[in-house]
């Protein structure tokens, strides 16, 4: 008996990748077996950190490093890190900060979610004073330069693909901090380049430990010693709510050997013959347009899927909206989808599963498969990512909220 069928829930055939809302990574063997000895055993968390460190100094090249709960936790922490230092007093004192150095200063076009909440509830969580410079399309270096002075604690920058192209490049933004003695705090939470931000000179840089690293529930902060020791130090303050189990370093430890240890073109051409199934299925349809793209954000194929609603009558949105109701459920990377695409990360695709997505696919582009969507009760306009997201997370007690 599956875990699916003994507690009920159905199996998801997973082309987003490790996204938090879908249970993140889908774990290896090998790093499940150590996490499932760790977790009938005793440990000093002190002796696991202490050895997570010199695996994620191998890993990134930065001087220390910190497991934490996840990369939100991350944020919260290295935030509080740079505001307290290793003052245990301070530490004691947050959220009240009674000293003058506690602005956060962020392009205020880096202002996503950290994961779908946004990144200024976890800077401000901490009692930080919380500084937006620039417009949501443009940040010059003037707005930066005359953001920094003797009160700003840290500058976030935050690493994803799908900011204004106006905004400060990481390197300038470094520099100009530098310059001013400013810490560079980096939310990298899907970067799959972990040597970069060390290089670049960021002072701590935050990766997720449970999406592509392949883990449990877990992240890392890595960066300038004196930082990362009083990251660890927030334990005895507001970290201690988020803290990290004997689990998450286990974890973060058996990762980074599996990540620098994997067969890299093996697995590509593994994926790259999954998605070649999908395009030879439907990459003939009028109005359906494939396309294989790289990224700095997935280690994986990522297949685009433009579909042009004016030839094949259906729209992306209506599609995706409709596998989220199939058993068992197919997700896609749907960022784009009310533009007309729609993402296949192949990453967590089983062999078998290509056929699946294929064959659902080819059925309603050629309208053989009548879509359930949510289109019949609100006409023909798609919602929005977090209206969607909201009626999920407060109707799920109710059955499944996209019925
Ligand atoms: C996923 C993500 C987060 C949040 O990660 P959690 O581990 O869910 O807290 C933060 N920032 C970015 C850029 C992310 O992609």
């Amino acid at each position: 008996m599956t875990v699916h069928e003994r507690f009920g829930f159905r199996k998801v055939i997973n082309a987003r990748g490790p996204a938090t809302i879908l249970g993140a990574a889908k774990v290896p063997d090998d790093i499940r077996k150590d996490i499932y000895d760790i977790l009938g055993e005793s440990a000093e968390i002190w002796e696991l950190q202490r050895r997570a460190s010199e695996r994620i100094v191998e890993l990134t090249g930065a001087e220390a490093g910190c497991v934490v709960n996840c990369t939100s936790a991350g944020m919260a922490i290295a935030t509080a890190a740079v505001l307290t230092g290793n003052n245990p007093a301070k530490i004691k004192a947050l959220p009240d900060i009674t000293w003058p150095k506690k602005k956060i200063i962020i392009q205020k076009g880096h202002v996503t979610g950290a994961g779908d909440c946004p990144v200024w509830q976890v800077i401000k969580m901490t009692g930080a004073e919380y500084v937006e410079i620039g417009e949501a399309l443009d940040c010059a270096t003037f707005h930066l330069r005359a953001a920094l002075d003797d009160t700003v604690a840290a500058a976030f920058y935050i690493m994803e693909d799908t900011f204004a192209p106006n905004l400060l490049p990481l390197e300038t933004f470094v520099s100009i901090c530098k310059e001013k003695g400013v810490p560079v705090i980096c939310d990298a939470a899907y970067l799959t380049d972990f040597k970069m931000l060390a290089k670049a000179g960021v002072d701590m840089a935050i990766y997720s430990g449970q999406k592509w690293l392949g883990g449990c529930t877990s992240g890392i902060i890595a960066g300038r010693k004196d930082l990362v020791q009083a990251c660890y130090l927030q334990e005895m303050g507001i970290g201690r709510p988020m803290k990290a189990g004997k689990e998450c370093m286990i974890s973060i430890m058996s990762s980074i050997d599996y990540w620098i240890n994997r067969d890299v073109d093996g697995i590509k051409k593994n994926q790259l013959q999954l998605a070649n199934t999908i395009i030879n299925e439907i990459g003939d349809i009028d109005g359906v347009m494939c396309e294989i793209k790289e990224s700095l954000y997935s280690p994986s194929v990522r297949l685009h899927i433009y579909i042009d609603d004016t030839i094949t009558k259906i729209p992306a949105w209506v599609i995706n909206d409709d596998m989220g109701k199939l058993d068992p459920v197919i997700k896609t990377d749907d960022y784009y989808v009310n533009n007309g695409l729609i993402i296949f990360d192949m990453a967590y695709i089983d062999e078998g599963e290509d056929k699946i997505i294929a064959d659902v696919l080819n059925s309603y582009l050629t309208g053989t498969r009548k879509p359930l969507a949510r289109q019949k009760e609100i006409g023909s306009v798609p919602q929005t990512r977090q209206d969607i997201l909201y009626q999920i997370f407060n109707q799920w007690l109710e059955g499944n909220p996209r019925e």
